[in-house]
């Protein structure tokens, strides 16, 4: 693979460099076993604050992605396809070949302090999780937060990593100076399902105990309750199970989104299908027929089937006690009944 070989000094080091919007790249391996079979392109980025294409329905403008590439390696992620704009593979090179913007801190606080900034909200994790594996390693997190906070700036983080606890005191600084919204995703908790369709990212019982801990902290926490996987994920027990066990650690919030299989995701997500549940490729193939969608009648039934098990269990605002800016994050997590969103399953 071409990327095996990359550095700064050499040929493919320049012209990739260009490819990913920065000066450098350089190429990182790490012999321990959390990174083994992993790649780091470390690069030097360009720009670092993002604006959401204008045909995008997010109720957010602005992002910082300090990474591309997810080494949470979930089969159904929709940011694979981003991975073929750097001409890296969507499939298993997304989950390996991370990269990682080594200046995002310094870039942020830069930019954030430019007179055309307007201090807009910044949304963080709507591509790629910025709590992933890779940040345990290059803590590039706290400077970003730290930088949000020292301007003030609001934002939202969307994760399904448990690592964002690390950085909970820098959190509730933050939140005592600007809005900051916190939401977890979790989609199920079928413990099989989760081995096998999202094998690099924390156990769903893990991701809830981080907004268990949020919420004993004053934190209010939203869970995106992402993807429900048809067949698989939505029969009315797991439903229920996924809801209640939201439910029980706190969350201020559930919202469904049904999975959607744009190219780049779909091709994997059928691939991986077919080697674990052959029996449902077919009725896939029937059911996102007409795009990268679930029929809009099914989606409806799933957002009604979790607002009756949320409004059963009593899942709503939890503010007592919250510090006075601090609530869930409202990112465009609508099920997508209408159009594309920029939103990845996280
Ligand atoms: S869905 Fe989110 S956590 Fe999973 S691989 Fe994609 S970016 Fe990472």
């Amino acid at each position: 693979m071409r990327w095996e070989n990359l550095t700064s000094d050499s040929e493919h080091g320049r012209a990739d460099a260009a490819l990913f919007g920065a000066d450098a790249v350089t190429t990182r391996t790490f012999d321990t076993p959390e990174f083994r079979g992993i790649t780091f392109h470390e690069i030097r980025a360009r720009s670092i604050i993002n604006r959401v294409p204008a045909v995008s329905r997010m109720s957010f403008q602005w992002t910082v992605n300090p990474y591309r590439g997810c080494s949470h390696a979930c089969v159904y992620c929709f940011a694979r396809k981003t991975h073929s704009y750097l001409d890296l593979d969507t499939g298993l090179g997304f989950d390996s070949q991370i990269v990682v913007k080594t200046n995002a801190p310094e870039l942020l606080r830069r930019q954030l302090g430019s007179r055309r900034w307007q201090g807009e909200h910044i949304a963080m994790g709507t591509n790629v999780d910025c709590y992933q594996r890779a940040e345990g390693r290059y803590r590039l997190m706290p400077g970003i937060i730290a930088a949000l906070r020292d301007h003030a700036n609001p934002f939202s983080i969307l994760t399904k990593g448990t690592l964002i606890l690390r950085d909970l005191e820098l959190i509730e600084q933050a939140a005592q100076v600007t809005d900051v919204g916190i939401s977890v995703s979790v989609g199920f908790t079928d413990q099989e399902l989760w081995r096998t369709v999202e094998p690099g990212t924390p156990a769903p019982e893990r991701r809830l105990d981080v907004v268990r801990t949020l919420a004993e902290h004053g934190i209010g926490c939203g869970v995106l309750m992402a993807p429900v996987i048809p067949f698989l994920s939505d029969s009315p027990a797991q439903l229920r199970a996924t809801v209640r066990a939201i439910a029980a650690c706190g969350a201020t919030s559930v919202t469904p989104l049904v999975l959607h299989l744009r190219p780049g995701a779909r091709e994997w997500f059928m691939a991986w299908l077919g080697q674990h549940h052959p029996y449902l490729v077919a009725r896939y193939e029937r059911f996102y027929a007409e795009g990268s969608y679930a029929p809009k009648w099914y989606q409806r039934r799933i957002t009604r089937q979790v607002h009756e098990l949320a409004e059963e269990y009593g899942i709503g605002p939890t503010r007592a006690g919250m510090p006075r800016r601090i609530r869930p994050a409202e990112p465009a997590e609508e099920p997508p009944v209408t159009g594309p969103t920029q939103l990845t399953l996280l």
